[in-house]
């Protein structure tokens, strides 16, 4: 759906994907279809769609700029863009992002299906320079779970130059925080299970690009692999998308205050968050992000204990792994199997739209 009306991402998360016929319904109802009577365009969901998922990419393709297509999960969407690279291509990965991600290239490599590098997230010299010698890079900004930042701009212009594809995740920024495919990103990337859906009932993923070719071969990977998103869950996605604009501004909001009070906590050892200026990318952050997101990362004094009584002792503030819905949760990434690389005491706090002054309570509390 196009925006001729050149409405601002928040109006557009509120407008986009609605039916115009007069007698419709306000909201695309829930469509439980697998199949269509023939003659008319649809005939099957897999390859055809269904009206519901058409809402959810409507949606956030406009917000990224491009055109989007859905998937049954992030790692789905994630897959589907691996899955266009060609026989043999060369893909270099940060050496930090999504486990999920950095697993399933590895896996890839093994089989002998593609050819891994990593390099450091902030290293925009060895991108720049990878960009003459890859296929795909791959980057994950702010990346989870050390919020990390790449030079989008720097490092999509140095692919550009040699037709090289960029994909972004862009889970923890979302689109309105912001725009790969503006900066000249290839693939822009979202977990709509996280913050676009926002209430962590759902798995979803989004791929939004702007060449048609590459839509129509999304598209066609989503067919044959038939990673399609379910009915109930795109249309969870879609409505929680509408107060997308709303939840981020408070979430980032409560974020960077318990951020900077955390910072000052005798008992905390590090915060990792783009919004402080202590953070190494701060510069970076301001630059390239209208918001700092909402998750934040710190690593406590002592030893595990420590920062296992924090995850037991927390009440508001939910002991619990993803991140994105409008309730508080945290933990300890280093307990994760896979995981024991990052520093053991590292909680990562995914801030929901609470009262800050509660949250605080709460992690004030349990840090006691
Ligand atoms: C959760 C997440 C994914 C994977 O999404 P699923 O919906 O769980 O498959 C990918 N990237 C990032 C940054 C994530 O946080």
């Amino acid at each position: 759906m196009d925006n001729p009306r050149r409405l601002r991402p928040a109006s557009w998360l509120v407008a986009a994907g609605r039916p115009s016929r007069p007698g419709e319904p306000l909201n695309t109802p829930l469509v439980l279809a697998s199949n269509y009577l023939r003659g008319e365009a649809r005939a099957y969901a897999r390859s055809d769609g269904t009206p519901t998922w058409e809402v959810l990419e409507a949606i956030v393709g406009g917000l990224e700029g491009g055109q989007a297509v859905a998937f049954a999960s992030g790692m789905a969407a994630v897959a589907a863009v691996f899955e266009l690279l060609p026989q043999g291509a060369r893909v270099v990965l940060p050496e930090s992002c999504y486990q999920g991600v950095t697993n399933l290239a590895l896996a890839g490599a093994a089989r002998g299906r593609w050819r891994v590098r990593q390099i450091s997230l902030e290293d925009t010299e060895a991108w720049v320079k990878a960009a003459a010698e890859a296929e795909l890079l791959w980057l994950e900004t702010p990346s989870n779970p050390l919020l990390r930042l790449a030079d989008l701009e720097a490092i999509c212009a140095a692919a550009r130059l040699r037709g090289v594809w960029v994909a972004v995740d862009n889970t923890f920024a979302t689109p309105l925080n912001q725009q790969p495919l503006a900066l000249g990103a290839s693939f822009s990337v979202q977990s709509a299970t996280k913050l676009i859906g926002g209430h962590s009932d759902l798995l979803a993923g989004v791929v939004s690009v702007r060449d048609e070719a590459l839509l129509q071969a999304l598209r066609q990977v989503r067919e044959l692999n038939g990673a399609v998103p379910g009915a109930l869950e795109a249309f969870l996605a879609a409505r929680g998308a509408r107060t997308l604009a709303l939840r981020l501004e408070r979430a980032q909001h409560n974020a960077q205050v318990l951020a900077e009070r955390l910072e000052q906590h005798p008992r905390v050892a590090r915060v990792h968050y783009p919004g402080l200026p202590s953070h190494p990318q701060h510069a970076l952050a301001r630059r390239s992000l209208k918001g700092f997101g909402t998750i934040v990362a710190f690593e406590l004094r002592g030893g595990v204990e420590r920062a296992e009584a924090l995850c037991a002792r927390v009440q508001l503030i939910r002991h619990a792994t993803s991140l994105g819905g409008v309730e508080s949760s945290l933990e300890r990434r280093a307990a994760i199997p896979g995981q024991e690389h990052l520093p053991p005491t590292l909680i990562r706090l995914s801030v929901g739209i609470e009262d800050v002054e509660d949250l605080w309570a709460d992690l004030e509390a349990a840090l006691a």
